[in-house]
């Protein structure tokens, strides 16, 4: 039986064959271009990203996993530090909805 599509599974993912992952534009592209600090490698990695139909599934993972997705890597056409940036950000979001 052929895995779900991409709008199968977006119209309906908990009952979809498939996980987000088995969308991703990156998956047959050089994992060393997300795992570099080489800036032109973090560069050609987000252009990939660019292309990518789960960039939000990936990004949003990238922001809630605990381990904080170490090593470091592109993810969700954001690059390391802008992925730091952007959980500093939400987590002070969080502290201040708090007060
Ligand atoms: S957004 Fe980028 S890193 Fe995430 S799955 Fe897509 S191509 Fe891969």
């Amino acid at each position: 039986m052929p895995r779900a599509t991409y709008e199968e599974w977006r119209a309906d993912p908990e009952n979809a064959d498939a996980e987000w992952q088995d969308f991703a534009h990156c998956i047959d592209k050089n994992p060393d271009l997300f795992f570099s600090d080489k800036q032109e490698d973090i560069d050609a990695a987000k252009q990939i990203c660019r292309a990518c139909v789960v960039r939000e599934e990936c990004l949003e993972t990238a922001l809630t996993s605990a381990d904080g997705l170490y090593p470091p890597a592109v993810w969700g056409g954001m690059s390391p530090r802008e992925l730091k940036r952007l959980r500093r950000q939400r987590v002070l979001a969080k502290r201040s909805d708090m007060i």
